[in-house]
């Protein structure tokens, strides 16, 4: 705590861990004897850098940079690269450990990182991006490489910044390799993984749906946020497999679409257009767009049974909690990281709802790109299809590992989030006794 104290995000993420953790520790007193938790919650190395750049004016920019090589017990450190001005050392700390238990329960070995900067992207040209994106690696590229450490996109890093960023490290590094994820198809990247982490979670939901209800997303209607990347592919996967969603936000409002989101259209709006979600609206006659005020969420307040939180931390709190419990959800599973409050996780175990944190139900992401680094290291590409079926199978996977320990610890069924601590943490801990104190 004392360490940490102006670091809310990273210290909510921890006491969330550390509240599941109780339950191996009394078990296994060799967690103590190693002093494996203080170990696990101590990055192995924190870079801070700065970002300076040109913009369109020539006036010179400055950001700040960041890169947490936060554990490498089972795999090079692995995790996205964050542009947005929220971004501080809290949140890539808390994001970063956050993803050893994602990495490990991905079932591939990948050990765990995360990066970005407060750089906001929105407004900038291409060029600014394209800048912005070689000045960041000009500084990063001499902590990576593709059996280090392998960053990814995340919120405001997409396809076309992971373009500028992995031409800028190949120019210094004077190699192609497999360095950074989320790649073009042209230049090494997998098929799917621009859909795996929005697919992923509709896998993972349809699987606890399946084994705890016996039941399907056939004729649901679900709630989403965000309308980025993770969001835009959940709303697909659902609508795929037979859900109405009737929701999408961004940070200014969001919509209502009682008809089902049109989501070529949203996809118009937002991957090609780059454009706000007022747009959508324009273009979509059932749609109502609703203006976010006083912090408000908005897109919690409808009667759904699946709730999707795809945008970002902290975004459904208890109120919204208690809103979709009493509006009938069955389930709600996380595109986003960290994006329901804890005493919203909270309520919502305690109140029967199926609730799948992010680091499992999000981590078709960072297991698909897994995938990429497997086909960049053999240098051949696979279909589609069998990165889907792959990305299916893990995402199945990851909730049985989560529901079984759950089970296995005698906390409630319910309770992926204690399941996945503890059934992510057990792989890494045992990795860190067998390699020995450092
Ligand atoms: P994008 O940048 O593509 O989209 C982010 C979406 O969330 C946008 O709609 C954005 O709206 C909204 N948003 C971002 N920040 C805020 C904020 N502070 N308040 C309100 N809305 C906000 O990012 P992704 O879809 O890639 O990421 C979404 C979430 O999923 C993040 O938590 C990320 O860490 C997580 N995630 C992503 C993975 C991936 O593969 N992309 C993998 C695993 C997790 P606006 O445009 O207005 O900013």
């Amino acid at each position: 705590q004392k360490n940490n104290a102006n670091e809310p995000e990273f210290l909510q993420a921890a006491q969330e861990i550390l509240e599941s953790l109780e339950l191996i520790v009394e078990k296994r007193p060799d967690i103590e004897q190693n002093r494996i938790l203080e170990r696990f919650l101590e990055p192995e190395r924190f870079i801070q850098f700065r970002v300076a750049w040109l913009n369109d004016k020539n006036e010179v920019q400055v950001n700040r940079g960041y890169r947490v090589q936060y554990n490498s017990a089972i795999g090079p450190y692995k995790g996205g690269i964050r542009f947005h001005p929220s971004v501080n050392a809290s949140i890539i700390k808390f994001l970063g450990l956050e993803q050893i238990l994602k990495n490990s329960l991905t079932t591939l070995p990948m050990g765990g990182g995360k990066g970005g900067s407060n750089f906001d992207p929105k407004g900038k040209s291409d060029a600014e991006i394209m800048r912005f994106c070689q000045a960041f690696m000009t500084e990063l590229y001499r902590h990576i490489g593709p059996d280090t450490d392998v960053p990814a996109g995340d919120i405001g890093v997409g396809g076309r910044e992971v373009g500028y960023l992995f031409g800028q490290y190949k120019r210094i590094r004077d190699e192609f390799t497999g360095t950074l994820t989320g790649k073009g198809l042209a230049f090494g990247g997998s098929l799917a993984r621009t859909q795996a982490t929005g697919y992923g979670v509709c896998y993972f939901t349809q699987e606890a749906l399946k084994t705890m209800k016996g039941e399907t997303f056939q004729g649901k209607t679900v709630a989403v946020s965000g309308a980025g990347n993770v969001a835009i592919y959940a709303i697909e996967k659902a609508q795929q497999l037979g859900a109405k969603v009737v929701t999408c936000s961004d940070s200014n409002g969001w919509i209502y679409d009682p008809e089902g989101i049109d989501v070529e259209l949203l996809k118009e709006v937002k991957e090609v257009k780059r454009a706000r979600l007022t747009e959508y609206a324009k273009e979509r006659k059932s749609a109502e767009y609703h203006e976010k005020k006083n912090g408000e969420h908005g897109v919690w307040n409808y009667k759904v049974d699946i709730a999707l939180p795809c945008a970002t931390q902290n975004e459904l709190n208890l109120d919204d909690a208690k809103a979709l419990v009493k509006n009938g959800v069955q389930i709600v599973c996380e595109g986003a990281n960290m994006p329901t409050t804890l005493e919203a996780a909270h309520y919502f175990i305690d109140n029967g709802i199926i609730y799948g944190p992010g680091k499992a139900a999000n981590a078709g992401g960072v297991a698909t790109s897994g995938l990429e680094m497997c086909q960049n290291s053999a240098r051949l590409s696979w279909t589609f299809e069998e990165v889907d079926a792959k990305l299916k199978g893990i995402m199945e996977g990851i909730f049985h590992n989560a529901h079984d320990t759950a089970v296995k610890y005698g906390v409630k069924e319910n309770d992926l989030l204690t399941g996945a601590n503890i059934a992510g943490f057990e792989k890494v801990c045992n990795a860190m006794i067998a390699e020995g104190v450092f």
